[in-house]
């Protein structure tokens, strides 16, 4: 199956009355038939839904299809792309282990590596993230990767290859977190990821209106109890342990699960990922070879000829470059007009939306962050970050043209 086939039929629905979605099963708790019954469902020997906090059906149906489009074992969704990545590190980490992160992620997740401090979880932030750059960051206390496959905003792709190798060798598992490229660029776990996170408050759900999170797990990292001894209770799960660990743990006790309304709105917004990716691609790089014609602009985009990530983007992404491109308009007073001057472009933050989204991240998401933070992350005072949505592309490119001769005239 392709992927839009894929999508649609590998996980099929199983409600008894045929119903071609799954049931909303907008219910905090589930009655057992017997005490009995519940006692085996809380202690994981029987089948079956306690809690919506601790599983429900319609989450699972969501974890279910998004866990067999990544090529995982399995899926925990979250109440929000934040909390996937914060479970899915306390799942690994405890006080005193280092972790090694790339300078060039979402301003949220760096934000929350300064966070984790407090717990005594050490950022190792490296500029870049390849095979020597982690081999030579890796010391004694390292006990994991995490990068974003595409940088939101850098737009520097990942080698996740060669930088799984280096994970390998030194027994270290690489997360991955691939909320800007999505499983139709690219299934990281199939290319040496260990897990794969996404915010699916983006591209999978499309029309933003569910926040949300996914964990998955390609079940292939080896827990050893010596150098992960929280792994050690759960080692008799074998490849289900870094889910079962987290299940039990951290992602139920602290409590963001997923509403089941919203995971019902990510399955619907699911089915179409395929179309709306292909359509946001395809108009994102007409749009960014446009906008590289224009006098005064400098265009960021990792599928344009001129991007130091094209070779990357062919190898990894089938030669696609996703839907987010980034613009230098030469100030930010430049930046400012332009984005005031478009009309079909939302002033924004968020991505992944069927809208295109505009944003200044020097003046909202970094604001905090020091001069040098901004730069690691591409981020300059005249930077303008376009989510490209589904419009169509002719009228797209029309409104930054109009948008860019009223910035000349002056
Ligand atoms: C938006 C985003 C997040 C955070 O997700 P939320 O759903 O907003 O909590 C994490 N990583 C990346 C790359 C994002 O774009």
């Amino acid at each position: 199956m392709k992927f839009n086939t894929s999508v649609l039929h590998t996980v099929r629905p199983e409600d008894k009355y045929g119903s071609t979605l799954p049931p909303v099963y907008q219910a905090n708790a589930f009655a057992s038939e017997s005490a009995e019954q519940l006692e085996k469902i809380f202690n994981n020997k029987a089948a079956g839904y306690s809690y919506t906090r601790a599983g429900n059906p319609t989450v699972d149906a969501f974890e279910r299809r998004i866990a067999a489009l990544e090529g995982g074992i399995g899926a925990a969704a979250c109440a929000s792309g934040m909390f996937a990545v914060t479970a899915a590190l306390m799942n690994i980490l405890r006080a005193g282990d280092e972790v090694i992160v790339s300078t060039g992620l979402f301003g949220g997740t760096i934000d929350l590596f300064e966070d984790l401090e407090a717990f005594g979880i050490v950022p190792v932030f490296l500029e870049s993230i390849t095979y020597e750059t982690v081999t030579e960051a890796i010391t004694p206390r390292t006990r994991a990767v995490f990068t974003e496959l595409i940088g939101n905003p850098r737009l520097d792709i990942t080698d996740i290859e060669s930088v799984s190798k280096a994970c390998r060798e030194n027994r270290i598992p690489l997360i991955v977190d691939s909320t800007t490229a999505t499983p139709f660029l690219i299934k990281p776990l199939k290319h040496g990821a260990d897990i794969v996170i996404h915010s699916s408050s983006k591209y999978i759900n499309g029309s933003s209106n569910s926040i949300s999170g996914i964990i998955v797990d390609g079940g292939r990292f080896k827990w050893d109890a010596e150098r992960y001894p929280g792994f050690a209770r759960y080692s008799k799960f074998g490849i289900f342990a870094f889910l079962s660990k987290l299940r039990n743990g951290i992602w139920r006790n602290m409590g963001g699960c997923l509403s089941p309304f919203n995971a019902y709105m990510n399955i619907i917004g699911l089915e179409t990922l395929g179309l709306r990716m292909e359509r946001c691609c395809h108009s994102a790089k007409d749009l960014a070879e446009f906008l590289e014609t224009q006098k005064g602009i400098t265009v960021n985009y990792p599928a344009l000829g001129s991007s130091p990530f094209k070779e990357l983007a062919d190898r990894l992404l089938g030669g696609k470059g996703g839907g987010i491109l980034t613009v230098r308009a030469g100030s930010r007073e430049r930046a400012y007009r332009l984005m005031n001057s478009l009309k079909y472009a939302s002033v924004a933050t968020n991505i992944g939306d069927v809208r295109t989204l505009i944003i200044h991240p020097a003046g909202t998401i970094y604001t905090h962050h020091t001069g040098q933070q901004r730069a690691s992350a591409g981020v300059y005072d005249d930077t303008v970050r376009i989510s490209v949505g589904i419009e169509d592309t002719e009228d797209l490119i029309g409104d930054f043209a109009q948008a860019i001769a009223a910035l000349d005239k002056e």
